[in-house]
């Protein structure tokens, strides 16, 4: 009724032509959508872990578990599937404050190399457990913006190429500096992503192998961040991949868009 009576008034002050008032309220609704189904998204994505959690604890409280070993067995589950809600929670905090307009964002010079540097030594226990090797090399490539927000996707891009790999697997990362923009390249030979889904990787939730996202602790919304976080700058990621070959994510960050800052 508010978007209604908004174009009423518009339409009648003069100001906004009719099909300038029509491009909007089909906006409006779409993000209403997105909106109603990111929330619903959300809280069955919740659910999920919450009754595996409510599950344990009801067995462990009434007690039905008698051996030491089965025990702390339950008690390792409720942890694991709490730390995959803090990263649920987390990521979804993180969504919320890249769509709102009105986020404080704060921009510093940012070293890509040293963060670069960073989120490999952080993700090496990961890539070590799956017996994956990262490397990765950065040339001096210094621009203004957040620093969590380059952390944040370096290490979804390369944890991704982790995750989806075999034993033996590689992740490599390239990141160097053109006159025109920053490029970082971020390339595995994991398992791949089929033609029909390579465009959905990018939705939030969507997973190819729900089953493994899972194990691995992902959210289904990594790469959702990904994008959000190269279009605050005014960028854009692609994507090559071939299945049982592995894939290829590749930002560019627009000077344009940093010097904007
Ligand atoms: P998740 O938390 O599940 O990893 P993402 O948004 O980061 O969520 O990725 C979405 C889905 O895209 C993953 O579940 C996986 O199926 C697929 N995917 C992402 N990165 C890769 C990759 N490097 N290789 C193969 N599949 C990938």
């Amino acid at each position: 009724a508010f978007a209604v009576s908004v174009a009423v008034a518009a339409r009648y002050s003069g100001y906004i032509r009719s099909d300038e008032i029509k491009r909007q309220m089909v906006q409006m609704e779409r993000d209403r959508k997105i909106r109603q189904e990111f929330f619903s998204n959300a809280s069955h994505e919740l659910k999920t872990p919450i009754t595996s959690v409510r599950g344990y604890a009801e067995l462990l409280s009434q007690d039905f578990v008698k051996d030491e070993a089965t025990r702390k067995d339950f008690l390792a589950r409720i942890l694991k599937e709490t730390e995959h809600m803090t990263s649920l929670i987390d990521d979804i905090l993180m969504i919320s404050r890249l769509e709102s307009k009105d986020a404080e964002v704060t921009l510093s010079k940012v070293n890509l190399k040293s963060v670069l540097d960073e989120v490999l030594e952080s993700l090496t226990p990961q890539a070590a457990s799956c017996k994956v090797e990262i490397s990765g090399s950065c040339g001096n490539v210094i621009l203004q913006a957040s620093l969590q927000q380059m952390r944040e996707l370096l290490s979804n891009l390369i944890s991704n190429g982790i995750k989806y790999n075999h034993p033996g697997g590689h992740v490599w990362t390239k990141i160097w500096q053109e006159p025109e923009a920053v490029y970082i390249e971020v390339k595995d030979d994991g398992v791949g992503i089929d033609p029909e889904d390579q465009k959905r990787v990018f939705e939030r939730f969507f997973r190819v192998d729900k089953g493994r996202s899972r194990k691995m602790g992902g959210t289904g919304l990594g790469l959702s961040i990904v994008k959000h976080i190269t279009a605050y700058y005014g960028g854009s990621v692609r994507l090559t991949s071939e299945p049982g070959a592995g894939s290829t994510f590749f930002v560019e960050i627009p000077m344009s868009g940093i010097n904007k800052m």
